[in-house]
């Protein structure tokens, strides 16, 4: 009989293979290695060239010398697949330790056809379209990806900062038949001989999922069919969404969501420094959070830079930025925790303050001046969640799956939402949203 073995099978030829050998002194100077990757630029000399090898996480010099290494570089052009046979050179200037001579170069596959747009710069040159349009190959950009490889920490960050606090992880539906914010920004599909609409936010699988594991989180699509094109949306994000019940108050949350941003942080700069140091950014220190209420801050704002708001229940974007800019430069945060906000702008589950029912026990954390989260305490006892929506004029029969949660006992709870995207772009100090989206769903992008 065969078998498929399960022993792991080393990859001699990955570059982070032999780094780990080179390291720990299994391979040496004047080793002959083989490593698999990419031509990602070829750098003619007289005599000689280097040959720029991409790998998953680097650019490796090599250098070839005419008559010494093998064949002739004629026959190789940029994003060539190739196995490169090298000896090992000692050299400190090197991130790795040491660079590469040529021996031989064998060719795996190559481009049949000139790239459309050159990607083996510093940073692709064009603008945000043409990167997009192109995103397939620009995405191979060193610059580009680095985004990419961050984007992938903060994702995994999350996940392993919930799981260690013991978050259990579900999945929400997609395909739903009523949204938990009301109809308006919803994608609406055929489903069968029915209409259903695309998930326009976990929330009420979330709560669902309290009342089975305490504390839960998921991180899924969610769809918006929000008709901006601002720098900030795009249709279908990322969400990564969490609850938690027991809570004494929903200043638990923020506390947990302070020490989560500090905790990706940390990873980021552990294990990602290859990325930063690629994208050339030092990530902010995360130290204790200001937090400030709703209505101070909107009246702090307009005092404080003689600006006047035209909208009273909401932060408008330019008062988020200069919030960003006080709270910077004054306390040297550039995390900030507005709260209470009105009860007339948060959704129906959201739970008034005792204190004032103006307002809401509720969150948003701004990031370098602007919203990256959404967050509060939860109505959990049922009589309280149906009166708030008969005073608000739903049909509650509408929200029977809702209720039912409520009806047979909920404790108190509460949760907050972060769209990868945005968190992405606001802590990578990137100016549009699509630059931390691989593939951007917005109003005029449906492709690739
Ligand atoms: P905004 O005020 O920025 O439009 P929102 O109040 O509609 O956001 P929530 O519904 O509270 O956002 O969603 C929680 C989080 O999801 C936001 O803080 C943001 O990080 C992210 N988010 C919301 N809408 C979008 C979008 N269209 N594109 C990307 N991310 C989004």
């Amino acid at each position: 009989m065969e078998y498929i073995s399960l022993e792991k099978k080393v990859d001699n030829y990955d570059i982070e293979v032999i780094i780990e050998k080179y390291k720990n002194g299994e391979i040496k100077n004047n080793d002959t290695v083989k490593v698999k990757g990419y031509i990602h630029r070829i750098r003619k000399m007289s005599g000689f060239a280097f040959v720029i090898l991409r790998t998953s996480r680097r650019l490796i010099q090599s250098v070839f010398t005419d008559g010494e290494s093998k064949g002739s570089l004629d026959n190789y052009e940029e994003e060539d697949t190739v196995i490169l046979t090298g000896t090992i050179v000692n050299d400190e200037r090197s991130k790795m330790g040491f660079e590469l001579r040529v021996i031989e170069i064998e060719k795996l596959s190559g481009p049949i056809e000139t790239l459309p747009i050159v990607i083996n710069k510093k940073q692709v040159d064009c603008n945000i379209d043409v990167l997009l349009d192109n995103r397939i190959i620009t995405m191979r950009n060193p610059y580009e990806r680095a985004i990419f490889k961050l984007v992938d920490g903060i994702l995994f960050a999350f996940r392993d900062f919930l799981r260690k606090e013991g978050f259990t992880e579900f999945i929400p539906p997609k395909i739903v038949q009523a949204g938990a914010e009301g109809g308006a920004d919803m994608f609406q599909i055929e489903y069968f001989d029915k209409l259903a609409y695309l998930n326009q936010s976990p929330q009420m699988y979330k709560q669902i999922m309290v009342g089975v594991f305490n504390k839960v989180f998921t991180t899924s699509p969610v769809f918006r069919a929000e008709k901006h094109g601002t720098r900030r949306h795009i249709n279908e994000f990322e969400g990564l969404d969490l609850e938690m019940g027991f809570i004494d108050s929903f200043e638990d949350i923020m506390v947990l969501e302070a020490r989560m941003m500090k905790y990706l942080v940390d990873v980021l700069n552990k294990d990602y420094a290859l990325e930063l140091e690629e994208i050339n950014l030092k990530l902010p220190e995360v130290k204790d959070i200001p937090m400030i209420k709703f209505a101070e801050v909107k009246d702090l704002i307009a005092k404080e830079y003689n600006r006047p708001y035209r909208d009273k229940f909401d932060l408008e974007p330019e008062e988020e930025k200069l919030i960003g800019k006080y709270f910077n430069e004054k306390y040297n945060s550039q995390f900030v925790f507005v709260t209470h906000y009105p009860e007339k702008k948060r959704p129906f589950y959201a739970k008034e303050d005792p204190k004032d029912s103006n307002y809401t026990l509720s969150f948003d954390l701004l990031l370098n001046g602007a919203e990256i989260t959404t967050g509060g305490q939860r109505i959990n006892d049922y009589n309280e969640q149906v009166a708030k929506m008969q005073r608000r004029g739903m049909d509650i029969t509408q929200f029977e799956d809702y209720l039912t949660m409520h009806k047979y006992g909920m404790p108190p709870h509460g949760g907050l939402g972060i769209g990868l995207e945005r968190l992405s772009m606001k802590l990578l100090q990137l100016e549009n949203i699509r630059m931390t989206t691989a593939f951007p769903r917005d109003m005029e992008r449906l492709r690739p």
